[in-house]
């Protein structure tokens, strides 16, 4: 291989890169990237750089020292035979990675809505938030929870509108217990309110009702960014379709990150994840199989949110698997939602406040061992020890 091109200039895009050199490949890497700026990290945008606590999130990564072409401003268009058309001009390349992310969804209407996805989405929106203003977040995901956060922090007044009935309703089933962390944030959380369109003052709810504001945020969600690849071999759906090494439908395409739909071993499943921890983990397998090696990722999921002065952390997957709280959330400050499979093994875990219940409990669904129900219930039962 003399040529591999990354696409995408985020953090799985200079993890690839990186990757790349660690697995000892020492031909030409071009890194592109769509956006001017220099690959920088997007978790502390809803977080320390809307508190205004930070202004530059730019990765440590040095470029330069890796002998990498970086092309910014430059957006891929098209794939076709071993060529890659960009907004720049056509590149050949023995080998791809698609590490293009995702982009967040918007919803109908004439009024601005803001949405955060890049450094100048936050600090446009950063700027919006002044004492007083009337914010309206749509949705009450992960995002919604940190944005309003943040606009309660800077004394807005804050509306969140969530069309199903709790907050990140669409993702696990323990939201009814994020419900009172709205209220004591003097945010205020319009349920079973979907919108039917972003207005010039505001929102109109699709059951007709108005909710006036001076800023909008829309936080539903992100589609993975590969339409460019329409009309390439590259197979998709919801997102590039990849194996367990990360292998695309053309054999020298991988993609990492938001946009990679790989086969998951350990959940005999498909994944698409949008965290960082994916992002950050991915590319060491897709490099490896970019030159040759026989690499799995085969992870235990992992994200974290910081709402309302709370640390969300949740690791594994839950789907088909029996809830088992331990805390009562309606109580405790710090609790635990818990997920264990037909046989007794954890499957996923999810903890508020509760960090080490958080490590104890993604090292118990990496390692399969059963679980004793009872014990687990009980927060004072020390996780490995259940
Ligand atoms: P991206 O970071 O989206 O990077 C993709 C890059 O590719 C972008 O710069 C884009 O401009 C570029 N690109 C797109 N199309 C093209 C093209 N055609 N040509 C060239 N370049 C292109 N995860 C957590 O686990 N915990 C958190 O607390 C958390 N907080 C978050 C807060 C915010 C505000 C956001 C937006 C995300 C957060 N995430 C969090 C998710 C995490 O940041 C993402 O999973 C991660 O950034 C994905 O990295 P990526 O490199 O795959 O994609």
């Amino acid at each position: 291989m003399d040529h591999v091109v990354v696409v995408g200039a985020g953090l799985a895009g200079v993890r690839s890169v990186e990757a790349l050199r660690a697995h000892g490949y020492q031909g030409r890497i071009t890194l592109i990237g769509e956006e001017p700026h220099r690959p920088y990290d997007r978790p502390p945008l809803s977080k320390a750089v809307l508190l205004g606590d930070a202004d530059s999130t730019v990765v440590d990564s040095d470029l330069e020292a890796l002998d990498i072409r970086l092309m910014l401003g430059t957006a891929a268009k098209g794939l076709h035979d071993g060529v890659l058309s960009t907004t720049d001009g056509e590149l050949a390349f023995d080998g791809l990675v698609v590490a293009t992310g995702a982009t967040p969804i918007r919803l109908r209407g004439e009024g601005h809505q803001h949405v955060l996805r890049t450094i100048d989405d936050a600090l446009a929106l950063r700027a919006a938030l002044v004492e007083g203003a009337r914010v309206a977040v749509i949705g009450a995901g992960w995002i919604g929870a940190e944005v309003a956060t943040a606009a309660a922090r800077a004394g807005c007044r804050v509306t969140v509108v969530e069309a199903g009935d709790a907050p990140v309703a669409a993702a696990l089933p323990i939201g009814r217990y994020m419900i009172p962390w709205y209220a004591e944030a003097g945010v205020e959380l319009v349920l079973d309110a979907p919108v039917g369109s972003v207005d010039p003052d505001g929102l109109t709810l699709m059951n007709g009702g108005k909710i006036e504001a001076d800023v909008v945020v829309t936080g539903v969600g992100v589609r993975p960014n590969v339409a460019w690849l329409d009309g390439s071999d590259v197979e998709l759906d919801n997102g590039v379709l990849v194996d367990e090494h990360l292998r695309s439908f053309v054999p020298n395409v991988v993609a990492v990150g938001d946009c990679a739909n790989w086969y998951s071993r350990r959940f005999g499943r498909r994944m698409r994840v949008e965290h960082w921890d994916t992002a950050l983990g991915a590319p060491d397998t897709a490099a490896a199989t970019l030159m040759g090696e026989n690499a799995v990722y085969d992870p235990v999921p992992y994200f974290w949110s910081e709402q309302f002065g709370r640390m969300v952390q949740y690791a594994g997957h839950h789907h088909g698997a029996r809830l088992v709280l331990r805390g009562d959330p309606e109580t405790d400050a710090k609790w635990a939602a818990c997920w264990l499979t037909h046989d007794h093994r954890l499957a996923a875990i999810l903890t508020v406040d509760r960090p080490r219940d958080l490590v104890q409990g993604r090292r118990l669904v990496e390692g399969r061992q059963r679980l004793d129900a009872g014990r687990l219930a009980d927060p004072s039962v020390t996780l490995r020890d259940c």
